[in-house]
């Protein structure tokens, strides 16, 4: 399968699963847009590497994912800087967890502004260019907590909620026009944004961290694995294919059986 001369952005690659999906997407041959937040020199670095590795384009926006006017020049750069926008993956993320009546209305506001908005702003502002040219791929990361719920993530559970019903509804206004709109639903995958949510777990449920990992995450997975980054990656290259042009409006969960049950 080949993604040469193909554009794509994936918001929130700086780190974790969006790193993996724009590295999977530049081995395919697509040009890539990173975003995200951390230390500039190792995102020069990485941004550096994916050109070499893979001799694609690979250019970098900080935009801020929770401002809406941010999300939009972003798509906006990405098409002046590599063309067209032919793939986009709305994957930033943050999470809080909290009992809801502790819940701080500014956390509920940045997780529903980064996990849920953005993907509005960064849709909107590429779909005329995928319509017009008649080809498209969206990709959201949701969670198995689009399909579920956990207790103390009130906002996480709904922005992701959310992100399915986006999903849907994008994916039914695109049908006729070569644009697929999916979501992936992982359920815990070893990223920063796990590791970093067991010491307020270990707090919210008077637990050590052993117990988080293996009583409050991998409880929930049947597999008593972590899914890894790079196989919600290839489901999001599969779903960047021509073979997946059929697969539209639908939320494919990686999840080691969780919502199974
Ligand atoms: P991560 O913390 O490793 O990466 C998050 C990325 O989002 C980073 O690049 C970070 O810089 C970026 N980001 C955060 N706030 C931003 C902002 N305001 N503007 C721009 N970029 C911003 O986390 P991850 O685990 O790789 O999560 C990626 C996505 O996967 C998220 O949407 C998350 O909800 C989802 N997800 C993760 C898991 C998991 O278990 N790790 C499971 C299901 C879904």
């Amino acid at each position: 399968m080949s993604l040469a001369n193909r554009h794509a952005v994936v918001t929130g690659s700086t780190s974790g699963i969006g790193l993996a999906i724009a590295r999977a997407l530049a081995k395919e041959g697509a040009d890539v847009m990173l975003n995200g937040f951390g230390d500039p020199a190792a995102i020069e670095a990485e941004r550096a590497k994916i050109e070499a590795e893979f001799k694609v384009k690979c250019v970098y926006s900080g935009a801020d994912m929770a401002k809406g006017h941010e999300v939009e020049a972003m798509i906006r750069d990405a098409a002046e800087n590599l063309g067209t926008v032919d793939i986009l993956v709305n994957n930033a993320g943050i999470q809080f967890v909290s009992p809801i009546e502790d819940f701080p209305g500014e956390k509920w506001n940045a997780i529903i502004a980064i996990n849920l908005n953005s993907a509005f702003h960064t849709i909107k502002a590429a779909v005329p260019g995928m319509k017009a040219q008649k080809w498209g791929r969206i990709v959201n990361t949701a969670s198995a907590h689009s399909l579920t719920a956990s207790p103390f993530k009130a906002a996480y559970v709904s922005a992701k909620h959310g992100i399915a019903g986006l999903t849907k509804t994008v994916a039914l206004e695109l049908a006729t026009f070569g644009v697929t709109c999916n979501c992936i639903s992982p359920g815990y995958v070893w990223t920063p944004l796990v590791a970093n949510q067991i010491p307020d777990t270990m707090k919210a449920r008077n637990m050590t961290r052993e117990q988080v990992i293996q009583d409050v995450m991998l409880e929930r997975q049947p597999t008593k694995e972590f899914v890894t980054v790079d196989q919600v990656a290839a489901m999001a290259v599969y779903l960047c294919s021509d073979a997946a042009s059929q697969i539209t409006g639908t939320n494919i969960s990686i999840d080691g059986g969780w919502t199974a049950q």
